[in-house]
């Protein structure tokens, strides 16, 4: 399996060790941090490093400030939040450049166990464009480097790839587990293993399917992309979404999936509205009969059920996109109705971040997950088998 160093194969006493996170938590309007599972999901790292008397210095991005200091982008509430989490000061670096004098300084003042966070490592221009000089500052703050931010390895910026090249490196707890459960389901899943993808367009989950068609047992298909797939299958979609120019290439999986001897699920039922609102006129119509002036926007309760049962049948099952537009309650229905199959399996259940695990927390059924991705982007392109660089960049054990 994974030949990275971990956390556990590097010196931490007595050393800074220089950790990315993903502290991007969702905000109010009022600078209030409304989930942290994110700042949640890095403690047994940070933790790690304070028992073991290194002292930690953290960094993370947090929205899209586009290369300049702005306040709302400050990672001031996380510094409090996690203090709390962790029940102990943490020292906040309020510098917008990131580093400099300030987080030098403050760095040099450190004892063993104590804990610095950074600014927003996206203040600077340098970080999306993993530009050496930025990666160089950062590095020179530390001895060891740690990513523990699965949800950017997908992206080689500064802050994960950059810093990897001027310091030893190893990936952290977080990382680990997303790989490990992850990586065991690509490998060496239990079986019958089966993916469940929904989500708006065929277009973004192309790769995903190519690569899982070679993998899976069952592919179950919902979301704005099954009217591609229902099109390819010759029947009137009417108003719903559709991907005109990838009909072919849907024929093309059906086919594949066909050849491969996966069993590749369709929804028969389909809830069709007139307009693109929650407050529409709506109802649940068979796919040969969705009328031309209304759209599909979740699957029908005959899909869900049928869904549902093969769920039930999956010893590995991985889930990535919603059924349907779940941000609409009348819509949310096939959403739900899935995440609650999921918790009711007795297999490795894995949720693959974004929608699909917002929809899950919605349900309160996160507990019932075996793994829920805290990378929705970085989890998708696991799925297309690509090499994430922030997890490449790290040493070999
Ligand atoms: P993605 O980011 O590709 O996983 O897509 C998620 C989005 O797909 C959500 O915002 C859903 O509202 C949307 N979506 C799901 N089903 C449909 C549908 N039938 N028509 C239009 N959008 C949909």
């Amino acid at each position: 399996m994974l030949n990275k160093k971990t956390i556990e194969d590097i010196k931490i006493d007595g050393k800074k060790v220089l950790v990315r996170c993903d502290f991007n938590v969702p905000m109010d309007d009022a600078g209030n941090i409304t989930d942290d599972r994110r700042i949640q999901s890095a403690l047994p790292t940070i933790e790690y490093i304070i028992k073991n008397n290194g002292k930690v210095i953290l960094m993370s991005h947090l929205g899209r400030p586009k290369g300049e200091a702005k306040k709302e982008f400050s990672l001031e509430p996380v510094a409090k939040r996690l203090a709390n989490l962790l029940n102990r000061e943490v020292i906040f670096v309020d510098n917008d450049n990131v580093t400099g004098e300030d987080a030098n300084k403050a760095v040099d003042d450190m004892e063993k166990g104590e804990v610095v966070l950074l600014q927003n490592t996206r203040f600077r221009k340098g970080e999306k464009k993993n530009a050496k000089e930025f990666a160089k500052e950062l590095a020179e703050l530390a001895d060891v480097f740690v990513n523990d931010a699965f949800g950017t390895a997908h992206r080689a910026h500064a802050s994960n790839v950059g810093v990897a090249e001027f310091l030893p490196s190893a990936i952290g707890y977080l990382i680990k587990k997303e790989i490990d459960v992850m990586g065991k389901a690509m490998s060496n899943p239990e079986r019958p293993f089966m993916a469940i993808l929904g989500g708006a367009k065929v277009s973004d989950k192309i790769d995903v399917i190519e690569n899982l068609i070679e993998k899976v047992d069952t592919l179950l298909i919902g979301g704005g992309m099954m009217f591609t797939f229902l099109k390819a299958k010759g029947y009137e979609i009417g108003n719903s979404l559709i991907e005109d120019d990838k009909v072919n290439l849907a024929k093309e999986l059906i086919d594949k999936a066909n050849k491969k001897g996966v069993e590749l699920l369709l929804p028969t039922d389909v809830v069709v509205a007139k307009e693109f609102k929650n407050d529409t006129e709506y109802k649940t119509v068979s796919i040969d009969n969705i009328p031309k002036d209304m759209m599909g926007l979740d699957i029908g309760k005959k899909t869900s059920d049928a869904f549902g049962d093969e769920i039930l049948k999956g010893k590995t099952i991985i889930w990535n996109g919603p059924m349907g537009v779940f941000e609409m309650e009348n819509f949310a229905k096939g959403t739900e109705s899935v995440a609650k199959s999921m918790a009711k399996s007795e297999g490795t259940t894995i949720i693959g971040g974004g929608d699909s695990a917002s929809a899950v927390d919605k349900v309160g059924l996160s507990d019932k997950m075996t793994h829920i991705s805290t990378g929705g982007g970085a989890s998708l392109e696991f799925f297309e088998g690509k090499v994430l660089p922030g997890i490449d960049a790290i040493d070999n054990k």
